[in-house]
């Protein structure tokens, strides 16, 4: 059957790359009709962040991920936790030492260091040198001793068979193969304090999970082999792999980076910024992967029925965040009225642009200048800048807009007109302004710019914005009237 997992490791919040990670995994199981799991590495109890297992399964589900078994939902492999997993572990270990195929080792940190630095100057790979090579029984015991009575508390390292080609064949990638030579020597298994490390408990876990497809970032290839020695160390079948490619951004034309604060990567800044999750996980699912044909925009449910695993790109993909603004695009314009709106204006309320609690004639209000940004908007967060003309303008007419009004001769005539219409139109809405707008036109023969535009300079203080009966609408009878008399004296 088919058993898949996506392993965070909570040092970090939920990143693009993580993301996809669990997304093509998630895929995976859900088109084979197969399970997916949630496991936690969190065995580098250093590097763990306080908040990293949250941000992982919650910003998941926020994606629109569910899962059959992890920390949250009891199956019958768990505990899903490697740090609760300890006593898999060590018997295990145990054998591996029993066996003779696994050893203690007490060379200290300085020890190695300098045998990295003697293989740097002999222009070598950095690997790891058999702290007891050459020695008789009775050596090798006085050595452990020593470093005992030093205080060394050794790690437990894996012995890498001797010239033997570990090779597997990559669902992405296609065949791979290391020779046991090329891998940086007897790894270790097991660190002082008895933890497991990362390719060890992968492995156990793995195996004890049953998982039988392993999808996984390119930056793990080199694990692989090292994984397949103690598969082969403890007689047990590995499962598939499949090793997807790198991100690269467009803009740095670098592998996405953590560190590149030029790019938003973490899935939390997005949905702070009122992203639409539905839109971001398609714009994920497109790195590395692409649908047949031309068309792009999917829902997650028939990205499920369409997967194909064969699809996934073995060249790098592609971060471009031009597409991704574009398809956020897509989802909003086609979204449902009331997400669109509710996302927007918590956005409005966070800037400040709103107040905490709207009472029903703001709400009514942002909803119709929402309604007037939507087509343009590709995240929520945008009505800030866009309508920002409704929220900041310049308390008088100033500048290039003023230069403007100066330079029109007849802006009086047409604000003085202007000023008793909007007192007597009915319903302030749109339409009504439009048909006061053209009454004037009618009235005064001005028109075009020279008509238009001290109407939009007087009501709105500034040269640019959204239509201009909207905009009056938006800006409401009374304060427009206000800004128009203001303008007049
Ligand atoms: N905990 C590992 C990581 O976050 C998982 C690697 C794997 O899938 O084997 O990179």
């Amino acid at each position: 059957s088919i058993r898949v997992r996506y392993a965070p490791s909570p040092t970090g919040h939920l990143h693009i790359g993580n993301a996809r990670t669990a997304l093509f995994n998630y895929l995976y199981a859900r088109h084979n009709k197969g399970k997916f799991i949630i496991r936690i590495e969190d065995t580098d109890t250093k590097r763990n962040i306080e908040d990293g297992e949250r941000s992982q399964l919650d910003n998941l589900k926020w994606l629109g991920m569910d899962w059959d078994e992890g920390p949250d939902k009891p199956g019958d492999f768990g505990p899903y936790r490697q740090s609760e997993r300890g006593d898999i572990y060590k018997p295990l270990i145990q054998q591996l030492l029993d066996e003779g195929k696994a050893y203690e080792s007490y060379k200290s940190e300085e020890e190695l260091q300098a045998d990295r630095d003697a293989q740097k100057a002999r222009k070598e790979m950095p690997h790891y040198e058999y702290e007891f090579a050459g020695m008789t029984d009775a050596e090798r015991e006085a050595k452990i001793a020593d470093a005992k009575a030093k205080g060394i508390q050794p790690v437990i390292r894996f012995r890498v068979p001797e010239n033997k080609t570990y090779a597997w064949d990559d669902i992405v990638k296609g065949n791979v193969s290391f020779e046991s030579g090329t891998i940086g020597g007897d790894f270790v298994i097991a660190k002082a304090d008895g933890t497991p490390t990362y390719n060890f408990a992968v492995v156990v876990d793995d195996h004890m999970m049953e998982i039988s497809h392993v999808f996984r970032g390119d930056d793990h290839v080199a694990n692989t082999p090292k994984q397949l020695m103690i598969y082969e160390a403890f007689g047990w079948e590995a499962p598939q792999f499949g090793h997807m490619s790198l991100i690269i951004s467009k803009d740095t034309g670098k592998k996405l980076s953590k560190r590149d604060e030029s790019v938003l990567q973490f899935i939390e800044q997005y949905r702070e910024l009122g992203y639409l999750p539905d839109a971001l996980l398609n714009f994920i699912i497109l790195l590395g992967w692409s649908p047949v044909g031309e068309e792009e925009i999917f829902s997650l449910k028939d990205f499920v029925k369409m997967y194909d695993e064969k699809r996934l790109s073995k060249s790098p993909a592609t971060f471009d965040s031009k597409k991704l603004e574009w398809i956020n695009n897509q989802y909003v314009k086609k979204s449902d009225e009331d997400e669109v709106m509710h996302l927007a204006l918590i956005q409005l309320i966070k800037s400040g642009n709103l107040p905490e609690n709207p009472d029903a004639k703001t709400i009514e209000w942002a909803r119709k200048l929402i309604n007037v940004y939507k087509q343009q908007m590709s995240y929520m967060a945008q009505i800030n800048e866009m309508a920002s003309v409704f929220f900041e303008e310049p308390e008088q007419v100033e500048g290039e807009a003023l230069e403007e009004l100066n330079n029109n001769e007849d802006a009086l005539q047409v604000l003085e007109e202007l000023y008793k219409r909007l007192q007597a139109i009915a319903i302030f809405d749109k339409v009504e302004i439009f048909q006061t707008i053209k009454a004037i036109q009618r009235e005064t023969g001005i028109k075009g710019r020279k008509l238009w535009m001290p109407i939009r300079i007087a009501v709105t203080h500034e040269m640019h914005g959204p239509e201009l009966p909207e905009s009056i609408e938006l800006v409401g009878r009374e304060t427009a009237l206000e800004h128009v008399k203001q303008t007049i004296d």
